[in-house]
């Protein structure tokens, strides 16, 4: 769970980006970097904390040059430390590199292991730093081939950017886990995770990078090839469910579109005898919108969130703690009084979540809460840059329907079925989408439903 951004040939480059990584902070919240290049030289700063926080003025105005690269990181790999910030920096032998990356490789570890007993010194948890490595052995003499040699050797979900003293290289795996969009602004080029940043900067889309395309920008433009050996499509179905912005459009899809059609088909397949359709907010609402279209059970607003909890929100002191999810979400009683209620999120990761949601509505004077879930049961961890904890934790990899629903104290629970999962993705058997956190299936050796974590 991360974001990157990045452009090619701008006098604002490092302003860009900040404002970039700004729109894409719903990607990761632990930590930010940008690195510029100016006349050859490499220009950092990374630290722990919030895009608005981590860049002053005096920083950005150090981060000269008309090349940037910038990341912002909710680690899936290694732990929350500044030491795994992105962009990582490296010196090698043909000149200086730096490298942004979302996604999680899967044997980032045995290749660790590998280069270690070869004499490798590894500065980060971050398992990109593999990649570097990979490139600074290399044989070949061209920057290009030396990272294609370096990706045939990784295997996992990965959208890159790569920034030398010469170029930006952005790829994306040959699954196309992750998304990765191109744009342009005036005379430069712009990569972004997603369109929500071209938006925002005002940088006109021109299309999607490719699963395993490699695109390069340099002085001479733009070129691209399809160099790694292909694979079954594997878009992340997660990201439309709930990762991404819903302005954004991913995969060549509206997001918010996506999560209306979602709700819709949910209405569908698990209606509910209720007064009000709620959402559980912020990923919940357009779901929670289409649910109550189709059921014509009015949506109104019964949940209200913080805007101001941060993932580093201390609660003051142990007497007095457990607030948990109240800090977060708050309950409108004049709405819920009396009311039967249909709640809408998008996914149950351990339950504990929508046992408090379900608790503090009916707290509120909800007579009835009946709890739809706009994806199929999650029962496996993603092994491909979503963060979910280990299979024993998610509650569905254990437990039935009806145990869910009595252990989150809900009258009635409703998933999505995956046919109308695939169906609102415009692809209903799902054969461009990675969906393994629903069905087990992952689409790189060695990890099968048994090797689950
Ligand atoms: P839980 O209490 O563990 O069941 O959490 C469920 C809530 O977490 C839902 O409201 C989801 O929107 C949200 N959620 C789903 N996936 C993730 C994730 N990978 N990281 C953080 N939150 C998530």
């Amino acid at each position: 769970m991360c974001g990157v951004f990045g452009i090619f040939g701008h006098d604002e480059a490092a302003n860009l980006t900040y404002l970039g990584l700004h729109a894409l902070q719903h990607r990761g919240q632990e930590s930010a970097g940008i690195i510029s290049c100016d006349s050859g030289a490499l220009k950092s700063w990374r630290q722990m904390g919030l895009v608005a926080d981590v860049f002053t003025v005096p920083v950005l105005e150090r981060l000269t040059g008309r090349a940037a690269i910038g990341h912002v990181r909710y680690s899936t790999a290694g732990v929350s430390h500044l030491k795994n910030a992105q962009p990582l920096m490296a010196e090698y032998v043909r000149g200086k590199l730096a490298v942004a990356h979302n996604g999680n490789l899967v044997n980032a570890q045995a290749l660790k292991d590998e280069l270690g007993a070869s004499g490798a010194i590894f500065q980060s948890d971050a398992d990109n730093e593999v990649i570097i490595h990979l490139i600074a052995r290399s044989k070949e003499t061209a920057f290009e081939a030396r990272v294609v040699e370096a990706l045939a050797r990784v295997q996992g979900a990965y959208s890159l950017l790569f920034l030398t003293e010469r170029e930006l290289v952005a790829v994306r795996d040959p699954h196309g886990f992750r998304p990765l969009v191109l744009g342009r602004l005036k005379n430069s080029y712009v990569l972004a995770s997603e369109t929500t940043a071209l938006d925002l900067i005002e940088a006109e889309l021109i299309r999607e990078i490719e699963p395993g395309e490699m695109v390069v920008i340099d002085s001479e433009g733009m070129r691209s090839s399809f160099p790694l050996q292909k694979a079954r499509p594997g878009r992340c179905i997660f990201e439309l469910v709930y990762f991404a912005k819903p302005d954004s459009s991913l995969f060549g899809l509206s997001v918010y579109d996506v999560r209306k059609q979602l709700g819709m088909q949910l209405a569908r397949e698990s209606p509910a005898a209720a007064d009000l359709v709620i959402a559980c907010p912020d990923s919940g609402v357009p779901a929670a919108i289409g649910y109550s279209q189709v059921s014509g059970i009015p949506y109104d607003v019964g949940l209200i969130r913080s805007h101001y909890v941060g993932r580093t929100f201390i609660e003051p002191r142990d007497s007095i703690r457990h607030f948990g999810v109240k800090l977060k979400l708050s309950a409108v009683r004049s709405v819920l009084k009396g009311k039967r209620v249909v709640v809408v999120d998008d996914s149950i990761v351990r339950g504990t979540t929508s046992r408090k949601i379900v608790k503090m509505l009916k707290a509120a004077g909800a007579s009835e809460v009946h709890l739809r879930i706009s994806s199929p049961p999650t029962r496996w961890p993603c092994y491909y840059g979503i963060d979910t904890p280990s299979r024993q934790e998610l509650i569905a990899s254990s437990h039935s329907i009806d145990e869910i629903a009595r252990y989150v104290t809900a009258d009635s629970l409703g998933y999505l079925s995956q046919e109308g999962l695939g169906a609102a993705a415009g692809d209903p058997e799902a054969k461009t989408f990675c969906r393994a956190c629903f069905t087990g299936e992952y689409l790189t050796e060695g990890l099968s439903p048994t090797a689950g974590r």
